[in-house]
């Protein structure tokens, strides 16, 4: 595994589906003890939201510049990002077991929100234009932006009921099934998805070799 502090595009996985989700899925192992958290620094996030492209080099290179020498501000804008993805894994983890949201989370959420739309614009890009952070190019606190609104983006949507939680334990992460038949149970088949797999397979021989007899 990588070490923290060293992000790379391995580090970060952008598999499922819907931004504030690939954002979610920063954390591994979530529901267990020994959770791993992969943004541990504020250059941590830059290089996610670089690998997500909802930043520039160019701009991850300016964020970097700007929050260097402004220690609280950087520390601020850190802890609002990982604020918002635990409220963010809660609201929509909620919504994959059909369960309420959490008022709290809902409330984290939406201060959030109301703080991205402060500053949400149109910006031109060639012939058209798109959303974008037109007078707060350089705000630290623009990858959280960017995550508020796609959260609000995919709770108004329809794609909403697309939400699932892998069904691994211990795995925590969520993506957007759209599959056929609703049918995909794992955040990856090439992880949560294989370990099942093996497992079944471990069991199947178990079961066959009689080793889960009682010798009595
Ligand atoms: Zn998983």
């Amino acid at each position: 595994m990588v070490e923290p502090g060293d992000p790379t595009r391995e580090q970060f996985t952008f598999n499922a589906g819907y931004l504030c989700l690939d954002f979610v899925n920063t954390v591994r192992f979530r529901p267990v003890s020994d959770r791993f958290e992969l943004i541990n620094t504020y250059d941590d996030l830059l290089a996610w939201a670089r690998h997500a492209t909802i930043i520039t080099p160019g701009e991850a290179a300016a964020l970097t510049e700007s929050a260097r020498g402004r220690d609280r501000s950087t520390a601020d804008a850190l802890s609002h990002a990982r604020a918002l993805r635990e409220a963010t894994y809660s609201i929509f983890s909620s919504r994959a077991a059909g369960l309420p949201a959490r008022e709290t989370d809902l409330r984290a959420l939406n201060r959030a929100i109301g703080r991205a739309m402060a500053q949400a614009g149109v910006v031109p890009t060639g012939s058209r234009f798109e959303w974008g952070w037109p007078g707060a190019a350089l705000d630290l606190e623009r990858v959280t932006w960017w995550v508020a609104r796609s959260a609000a983006e995919l709770l108004t949507s329809k794609k909403l009921t697309f939400v699932r939680e892998c069904a691994s334990y211990d795995c925590g992460w969520l993506f957007m099934d759209t599959t056929k038949n609703r049918s995909r149970r794992w955040c990856d088949m090439r992880t949560c998805g294989n370990r099942a797999k093996s497992r079944r397979h471990y069991e199947r021989r178990r079961a066959a070799n009689g080793a889960g007899r009682r010798a009595d």
